[in-house]
């Protein structure tokens, strides 16, 4: 079971094997858990906002 590749995320920039793509970025199931017990009120949320926009942006580039 070692035949995955390791991916970036675009949270932590650590390589992980298990998480979520969104569009051609990915996010490690620790940073999505993270992200989604964040209230939004959290300053961490707006961190999160500012790196789901580089996708977008990324993506319309
Ligand atoms: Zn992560």
């Amino acid at each position: 079971m070692e035949s995955q590749e390791q991916v970036q995320c675009i949270i932590c920039s650590q390589l992980k094997r298990d998480g979520i793509h969104i569009c051609t970025s990915f996010i490690c199931t620790d940073c999505e858990s993270e992200l989604v017990r964040t209230d939004v009120l959290d300053d961490k949320y707006s961190f999160f906002i500012k790196q789901m926009r580089q996708i977008v942006l990324k993506k319309n580039a």
